[in-house]
Formats: structure tokens, C-alpha cells, sequence
């Protein structure tokens, strides 16, 4: 096995940055003496809300509790029908399932977001909701799918788990649907030390519902108004996100500045993803489209470079999927897709001579 010089992702850089800060803010909640929702969490969510420019934010477990409660509080379930995509991580279709309501899926555009030119065939009588994803950070197309959802008298729902801080006609994802989800797992562009999640809206009523029900039911200590979950997020997280908080932007923008290194030194052989004049992505995934991809991420492995796919397998063509009755060649551009994506590094650590290593050797294998 040759060398790795160029990972794929590479948390410890990240943490050597902020090891003080993260550490010493532990050491507070362990003296606190608070664990679960408390002062930590309550001021997460007061800076998340307010980064996003929206009036609620609310800590959950995890990014896919978010979308499950968000459902379950607007009374999406058996019966229902949520408009998606194939082409995420499964826990957007899996958290639609999970309430008994049916995952529908529309096809991707180029922009490997929902292609909203598809959306309107796909609403029948039981539609509830239009959740698209943000996919790879970059915003779906909110002017379309704002029109069609509120046309159609039905909720639009954000699926924003990849896509932390990205701007779409200079608004914050998160803030044009009745709710924005929100993932924080390590993976994410704005990462806890374990799984955790944020549900931002601008519905006080919306946010009232989810506060008692991501916490048991719960009006106060003794009081249950409904029979619901647990799932909340933790202090030692909320903390630690607190201090990561403080970095995100600058985060962020070396994250786009790689994007545009790529972009630069790539589009003349292979496909790469570009902004559009009123979209900001976070380029959660820099994913290119290249022919012969199995054949680029063996050769990129080969001079210790590590890709990865998102995703290799579209949802509907999962066997968890199969009692929906899709098949293979319901969603060309998905499926196109899936055979030619690879997503490249990108994290705010890497240095130029990585960056200039991935560029060339990709020119390499095309030349
Ligand atoms: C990560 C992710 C989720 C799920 O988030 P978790 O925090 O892992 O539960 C949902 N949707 C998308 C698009 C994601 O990338």
C-alpha cells in the first residue's frame, strides 16, 4: 500500500487548531455539572438562529431526527407522500419512511440538486411536502420550489445537512422553508465530536411543538402534553460546537477558495460543479464527473490520493427502497450521475502542494 499524501478527510489537523479552546471548554461542562439541555445548548442555538437568519433554532440528536421530528410535528405520516431526491445519503428517504409517510422521488438536474422542472408531476392529492436536499452544499433551487410549494398549498421542507452557511439569493439555507435540518456529525461542514443535529424555523408555533417533542413531551419537568422521543443534544457538543462556531466562516471561505482552485486548474478536462450568480455553496463535497472514474480513483489511490464516491448506489435502487416499486432507469440523470461522480478532498487544512498534487495527477491520467 503506497503512502497517503493526500487523505480524504483528516480530523487531527482540525483538532490540533482548537485543542486549547475545545478542551478547557469541556473541562467547564464536566465542572458544571450540566449534561442535557442546558446552558451550552441554549446559546448554540441562539448563535446558530442568528447565523442563519432565522427566529428558532433548536438542538436534536442528529441531523436525521431532525427531519424525522420536523415531519412528525406538522402531522406528516401513514397516508402522506414527501417529495425527495435518490441522490443523498439514505436518512433523507429513511426519515420519511420512518414516519409511515411514502419517500416520492424526482430526478436530479445537473446541479445534482432536484431538477424542479420534475416536481409538479410528482404532487398528487397525498403530497405534504417538497424535501429537497442541498446537496454537496450548494442550494437547491429555492425561487422553483418555493413557487410550487406554496402554489400547491404544500410544506416546503429543507434537507440542509450538508450545506451549513450556504446562501441562496443572499439568504441562509434553512431560512426559506417552514423548517431547515440541519446534521452536525462529524462529517458535516460544522462538525460535534459524535452525532448531533439543529432544526432552524421562523414558526413559533412550529418551534413550541418541537421543543416538547424532541424532549418527551415534556411542557415542564413534571407535565406531559403528548407522548413523543428523546432527542436532544448534549452539552459536552453544544460546546465544543460553540467553539467551532467562532471558525466557521473562515472555514468556509478557505473551503471555497479550494473550490475555485479546482475549478481553475480542472474544467478544461473534466466536469467540476460551479456557482451560480445567486447561489454561495459550502462545498460540503467537491465532486467532479470524470470518464473512466473507477479507473481516476484507482490511479489517484496509486500516487496517495483518497477520493470518495457520494453516492454509489442511488436510493431507489436500494433494497431497503424495493417495497417503493422503482427500477433501474427511473432517474437517468441520477443514474448517469452515479456513474461518473468522485468527490475530491477539500477541508480547510490542506495545503497547496496537496492541492497541486490532486490537480496533476488528475491531468495525468487524462493525458
Ligand atoms: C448526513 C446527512 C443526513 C443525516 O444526518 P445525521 O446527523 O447523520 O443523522 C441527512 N441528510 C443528508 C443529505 C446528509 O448528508
Amino acid at each position: 500500500m503506497n503512502k497517503i499524501l493526500v487523505k480524504y478527510i483528516n480530523f487531527p489537523l482540525q483538532y490540533k487548531k482548537i485543542k486549547k479552546e475545545l478542551l478547557g471548554t469541556i473541562e467547564n461542562v464536566f465542572e458544571s455539572g450540566n449534561f442535557v439541555l442546558g446552558p451550552e445548548v441554549e446559546k448554540f442555538e441562539k448563535n446558530f438562529a442568528k447565523s442563519c437568519q432565522t427566529k428558532y433554532a433548536l438542538g436534536v440528536g442528529d441531523g436525521t431526527s431532525a427531519l424525522f421530528l420536523v415531519m412528525k410535528a406538522l402531522g406528516i405520516g401513514t397516508g402522506d407522500e414527501v417529495i425527495t431526491v435518490p441522490n443523498s445519503f439514505i436518512a433523507t428517504a429513511g426519515a420519511i419512511a420512518a414516519t409511515g409517510a411514502k419517500p416520492v422521488f424526482v430526478d436530479a438536474d445537473d446541479d445534482y440538486n432536484i431538477n424542479p422542472r420534475l416536481i409538479e408531476e410528482a404532487i398528487t392529492k397525498k403530497t405534504k411536502a417538497i424535501l429537497p436536499v442541498h446537496l454537496t452544499g450548494r442550494p437547491a433551487n429555492l425561487d422553483k420550489i418555493l413557487e410550487i410549494s406554496d402554489k400547491n398549498k404544500i410544506y416546503l421542507i429543507e434537507d440542509a445537512a450538508q450545506a451549513v452557511g450556504a446562501k441562496y439569493n443572499g439568504k441562509k439555507v434553512g431560512s426559506f422553508g417552514i423548517a431547515g435540518c440541519f446534521s452536525l456529525h462529524p462529517l458535516k461542514n460544522l462538525n460535534a465530536y459524535g452525532d448531533s443535529g439543529i432544526i432552524t424555523t421562523q414558526d413559533k408555533q412550529l418551534y413550541e411543538n418541537l421543543k416538547k417533542m424532541r424532549n418527551h413531551g415534556l411542557k415542564n419537568r413534571d407535565e406531559c402534553d403528548f407522548f413523543a422521543f428523546n432527542s436532544r443534544l448534549d452539552e459536552l457538543q453544544a460546546a465544543m460546537l460553540n467553539v467551532k462556531m467562532k471558525y466557521l466562516d473562515k472555514w468556509t471561505k478557505r473551503k471555497r477558495e479550494i473550490a475555485s482552485f479546482y475549478q481553475k486548474k480542472l474544467s478544461d478536462i473534466i466536469k467540476v460543479p460551479l456557482d451560480k450568480p445567486n447561489e454561495e455553496a459550502v462545498y460540503h463535497t467537491f465532486i467532479i464527473q470524470a470518464n473512466k472514474r473507477d479507473d481516476l480513483q484507482k490511479f489517484l489511490l496509486q500516487k496517495g490520493i483518497e477520493t470518495k464516491i457520494h453516492y454509489p448506489i442511488p436510493i431507489h435502487l436500494q433494497k431497503a427502497a424495493q417495497y417503493l416499486g422503482y427500477k433501474k432507469g427511473d432517474f437517468p440523470k441520477t443514474e448517469e450521475q452515479t456513474k461518473k461522480i468522485l468527490s475530491l478532498p477539500i477541508y480547510p487544512e490542506l495545503k497547496k502542494e496537496q492541492l497541486e498534487l490532486v490537480v496533476n495527477e488528475i491531468r495525468k491520467f487524462y493525458s
